[in-house]
């Protein structure tokens, strides 16, 4: 094998009132849900961001430009599964991810299990070769005064 490669990615989207909420793959019951071109989720944003930069590849706003219409609303799982077929054609594989999701609300605790199965299969990776936790932002910046969530992914290819 290769030497392995390592990646990050980070994402943020702004918070509102009302919309839908899908952090990980999942969705929650929340006031609140990010606001985006596409669902706005941050977890699957930064962990496709973080497999691309590790792989040499073009990033996710590259790829999915927020312009094309095409992309609008769109369930951004879509973009994992394209993010995966050109990691299959460079001959590459995911050995692992992890992910710290910044936000006050929702709360990430309860979902954690369902969001690591999720991502595990989206990056066709074993469960417990992926994390994904929660912090707070303590009451300062955009994500501690519920503006914004915000998520930082590392992912390791091999
Ligand atoms: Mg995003």
């Amino acid at each position: 094998m290769d030497a392995p490669r390592i990646g990050v990615g980070i994402d943020l989207h702004r918070l509102e009132p009302g919309r839908p909420c899908r952090i990980g793959g999942i969705d929650m019951d929340s006031p609140v849900g990010p606001v985006g071109h596409s669902d706005g989720d941050v977890v699957l944003h930064a962990v496709c961001d973080a497999v691309l930069g590790a792989a040499g590849l073009d990033d996710l706003g590259t790829l999915f430009s927020d312009k094309d219409p095409a992309n609008a609303a769109r369930d951004s799982s879509e973009f994992c599964v394209e993010v995966m077929r050109q990691l299959r054609e460079a001959k590459l594989r995911v050995l692992s991810l992890d992910c710290v999701i910044e936000t006050e609300k929702p709360k990430i605790a309860p979902h954690r299990a369902a969001m690591r199965a999720r991502v595990a299969e989206l990056f066709d990776v074993p469960v417990d070769r992926v994390n994904v936790r929660g912090k707070t932002g303590e009451g300062v910046d955009a994500v501690g005064e519920s503006r914004a969530i915000r998520a930082t992914a590392v992912a390791l290819l091999g």
